[in-house]
């Protein structure tokens, strides 16, 4: 095959893939967010239809052939088709070290489990569900030992989420977390709690709508590109930059639960709206990492939208919105009360402070159950006492405990990890940014567009076009060093409670 053939079978291979991925994305979308819960059962087949014509459509002999004609030319190629040839490549050979029949078994297992998951923990009943995950971590071992049979199995799947990471880099980062923020969570819990009675009274759904349109306002959100629905879970789904969803799910009793769900979305969706044009239907039309497009999302939740400037840009439109409710309210309550703090049972609730400690005990369980260190049917009472050893909380009820998370049912082992580094990444990133942007200015206008300009031109436009490693440092000024997160949290939260 000659390098111009190969080139054109390429890009007629990624258009009909995006095809493919469009047409599933909507109907999972709708499935989330409109479609009648019996529709799980029609909607289940099609995928399965379509996603077995996406497999058959990669794996085989030509499109190999097409790859590998452009690996081996890729000097003479845009550096945008090598590195599209480049991630395919990696997919494909992913995919082909699995045999098919353990594919969609393990395919099978997931949603199956995702369904005995959702039950088991409205019932609070682990050992229903402890069976499923045992086939699930047997399958991820299993996957990894085909992917990768020199590197320990759990490295393997980390690198599935977070390319580049490992154990050995994860274990020194999570001690010092541990070290460093565990003496100010224990500080934090001996102060007295800020008021956060004015969040928690009536504010109607359609109002709360008004305040969110308000605040992707703020954020520079482009409305023809992007519109907002409402689901249980908050979650970003794009199909290309001019067509991003994102979710919220209102709470009448409290105010800063979808505030901040929107404000988090959003930075998901100001990153796949930010991406170039020129690699819209493409696999380079996404965020580089997991960890990468949290480190977005965080960044605006908790730098941007739990920073006192932006709660000053905050607190008039609330009040304008809500006049009864925020009367007699200062920037600095506001700032108090978005930012409380307290050792708690469920990460999604998890304040900045304490949130990577819920991190850190799921990564130790991980580590353990990958290498066969532990049954699972030891795994509640381990989460429990690691709860009480990290955060210093009794857990209840495995509802609250172990099977809070869906990450599990759905066979994402290696998954959490990459919160907490977004996280930290993030923080590095505004520490460069400030170099350039007066992003606290900018924060108390409510007008976050010279903020999204400095990381659409870093981070957002490349997409997944450079190594994670190298967009990264871009962004960051220097290699990763997750003591600007340490400082960071231990001066906020340090400041917030006089410690
Ligand atoms: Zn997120």
């Amino acid at each position: 095959m000659n390098l111009e053939t190969a080139i054109a079978k390429l890009n007629e291979l990624e258009a009909t893939q995006h095809a493919y991925h469009h047409a599933m994305g909507v109907l999972t979308l709708d499935g989330a967010t409109a479609a009648p819960k019996r529709a799980a059962l029609g909607r289940g087949k099609t995928l399965g239809v379509l996603s077995g014509i996406t497999y058959q459509m990669m794996v085989n002999d030509e499109t190999r052939e097409v790859l590998q004609t452009i690996l081996d030319s890729r000097d003479q190629v845009d550096a945008k088709i090598a590195r599209r040839a480049e991630l395919l490549k990696e997919d494909l050979d992913d995919m082909t070290r699995i045999p098919m029949d353990e594919y969609v078994a393990y395919q099978t297992l997931v949603s199956d489990a995702d369904a005995v998951w959702h039950d088991a923990k409205e019932k609070s009943d682990y050992p229903m569900f402890a069976p499923y995950l045992e086939k699930i971590i047997d399958f991820n071992r299993r996957f990894a030992s085909y992917k990768d049979d020199k590197k320990p199995a759990y490295d393997v799947l980390l690198n599935d989420y977070e390319k580049g990471v490992s154990m050995a880099t994860l274990d020194p980062f999570f001690a010092l977390l541990r070290e460093k923020l565990t003496p100010v969570i224990l500080d934090v819990s001996k102060k007295p709690a800020p008021r956060t009675d004015f969040l928690h009274q009536f504010f109607p759904v359609h109002l709360q709508r008004t305040f969110s349109d308000k605040v992707m306002a703020m954020m520079g959100m482009d409305r023809d590109c992007c519109n907002i629905a409402e689901t249980e879970h908050p979650f970003t789904d794009g199909f290309n930059k001019w067509d991003i969803r994102i979710t919220t799910n209102y709470k009448e009793n409290d105010l800063a639960s979808s505030l901040f769900s929107v404000i988090h979305e959003g930075g998901h969706a100001l990153y796949e709206l930010g991406t170039a044009d020129d690699i819209q239907f493409t696999c380079l039309a996404s965020g580089a990492t997991m960890g990468i497009h949290e480190s977005q999302s965080r960044f605006y939740e908790n730098l941007i939208g739990r920073s006192l400037p932006f709660c000053r840009a905050l607190l008039p439109v609330m009040q304008e919105i809500f006049p009864q409710q925020m009367d007699g309210v200062t920037a600095d309550m506001l700032y108090a009360a978005v930012n409380e703090a307290h050792p708690s049972l469920i990460r999604i609730e998890a304040d900045e402070l304490t949130y990577a400690h819920h991190i850190m005990i799921r990564y130790e369980l991980e580590k353990l159950m990958i290498a066969g260190e532990v049954k699972v049917g030891e795994l509640p009472a381990l989460w429990n006492k690691m709860y009480k050893d990290y955060l210093g909380v009794d857990v209840p009820n495995d509802r609250q405990g172990i099977l809070q998370d869906t990450h599990w049912s759905g066979g994402m082992i290696g998954y959490f990890p990459s919160y907490a580094l977004g996280s930290a990444y993030g923080v590095q990133m505004l520490s460069a940014m400030e170099k350039d942007v007066d992003v606290w200015a900018a924060a108390e206008k409510g007008d976050l567009t010279p903020i999204t300009a400095w990381l659409g031109e870093k981070i957002h436009r490349h997409g997944k076009l450079l190594k994670p490693a190298q967009l990264l440092e871009n962004a960051m000024g220097a290699a990763f060093d997750p003591n600007y997160y340490v400082n960071y949290l231990v001066k906020k939260f340090s400041d917030l409670y006089k410690l």
